[in-house]
């Protein structure tokens, strides 16, 4: 298959492997963080760690969007969806995160009106569909995702739909990643780039991180050659003592970005002043809401929304995870009382969260290694 099998080449793998090992001096430790959760399952389904040598760290970064969402906003979603005559709709990966009360499932379960949507447009056309009903989409997502939910309500508005709303929830990197830079217990040496969000956004966005904070960044794709390729001009970059955005992922991502897309969410959103991030804090100008102009479309003023903040279960160290300062192994209630069947924090929620991506592909295989043995 073009783009996939060339870039899972055991030969070509092994090659880039090994030029790893070649470019790492072995008096220094790299830690480089892979900013999207898309990079971290790839790293873990592929045991690309296994490959790389003892000081060269992979630190999992904030880029999965149901990972870094306060557990309050899922509440706050939840509390819309009790609503009488609402219809609450999400994406897969939302409908096992846990709110104080439950996950939507579990709300489903007990008779919330709740369905799950492959995309928002689906969501615009169950409103179409349902005239006496409310439909509120539990919209999520970086940059990748908030285009499409930037075209549905352009539509909603040309349709002149009226019982259609967003609950937004969108974030955005660039702030995201500055928000680390500037952590007072910041020690990464490099970044291995967001690859779909990159295709939205382009490159040029990352520049600041090369010529303000002195860190290479590479835009990867997520197979298993593209994320050592990446971290081979990583090493070289360090190497050479430069600091540059490049582009692995040249095939997918143009430099300037999606232009249509970007219009799109100008169109349609503007930043909100401060938005919480789970593990971060409040992080200003760092998500979307939608534009006065898109008001009628807007869950969080056409209802009461109740604003609701709650803290982690004490136990949960999400936000450690979340911040690379722990391991998902290392977090007290891995793999006992956090399991995918029955996550206690979101990372072990999404494919893309990294407890998760853990569990499945190094904690599993290791238990049955071990049954095996
Ligand atoms: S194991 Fe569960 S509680 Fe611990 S960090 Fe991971 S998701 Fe959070």
């Amino acid at each position: 298959m073009k783009y996939v099998d060339e870039f899972r080449d055991p030969r070509l793998i092994r090659q880039a492997a090994d030029e790893v090992r070649r470019l790492a001096r072995p008096d220094r430790h790299y830690r480089i963080m892979e900013v999207c959760g898309g990079h971290t399952h790839a790293i873990y389904r592929f045991g690309l760690e296994g490959l790389l040598p003892g000081n060269v760290e992979l630190i999992h970064g904030p880029g999965c969007p149901v990972c870094v969402l306060p557990m309050g906003r899922t509440d706050d979603g939840l509390a819309l969806a009790e609503l009488p005559g609402v219809v609450f709709t999400a994406f897969g990966d939302v409908m096992r995160v846990p709110g104080t009360k439950g996950s939507p499932l579990e709300h489903k379960a007990r008779g919330a009106e709740i369905r799950m949507v492959y995309s928002p447009l689906d969501a615009l056309k169950l409103a179409q569909g349902h005239p006496g009903k409310h439909v509120v989409f539990f919209a999520i997502g970086f940059e990748t995702t908030a285009p499409s939910t930037a075209l549905t309500l352009l539509k909603a508005r040309q349709l002149g739909l009226g019982n259609f709303s967003v609950f937004c929830n969108h974030v955005t990197i660039i702030p995201a990643i500055r928000a680390i830079l500037d952590s007072p217990d910041m020690r990464l040496d490099a970044f291995v780039g967001p690859g779909h969000v990159s295709t939205v956004i382009g490159c040029r966005p990352y520049e600041f991180i090369a010529q303000d904070y002195g860190k290479p960044i590479v835009v990867s794709g997520f197979e298993p050659l593209d994320v050592l390729q990446s971290l081979v001009m990583i090493l070289r970059q360090l190497a050479d003592g430069r600091s540059e955005v490049e582009n692995q992922y040249a095939r997918v991502v143009p430099w300037e970005g999606n232009l249509p897309a970007l219009r799109a969410l100008e169109e349609v959103f503007e930043l909100r002043p401060y938005f919480e991030w789970r593990g971060l804090g409040f992080i200003s100008q760092s998500a979307l809401k939608l534009r006065d102009e898109f008001a009628e479309w807007d869950s969080e003023r056409r209802f009461d929304v109740p604003g609701i903040r709650v803290t982690d279960p004490k136990a949960a160290q999400c936000g450690e995870v979340l911040k690379g300062v722990l391991k998902p192994p290392q977090c007290k209630l891995f793999g006992t009382e956090c399991t995918p069947e029955r996550p206690v924090g979101a990372l072990m929620v999404s494919s893309e969260g990294a407890c998760a991506a853990y569990y499945h592909y190094v904690h599993r295989m290791a238990a049955a290694g071990s049954l095996e043995g």
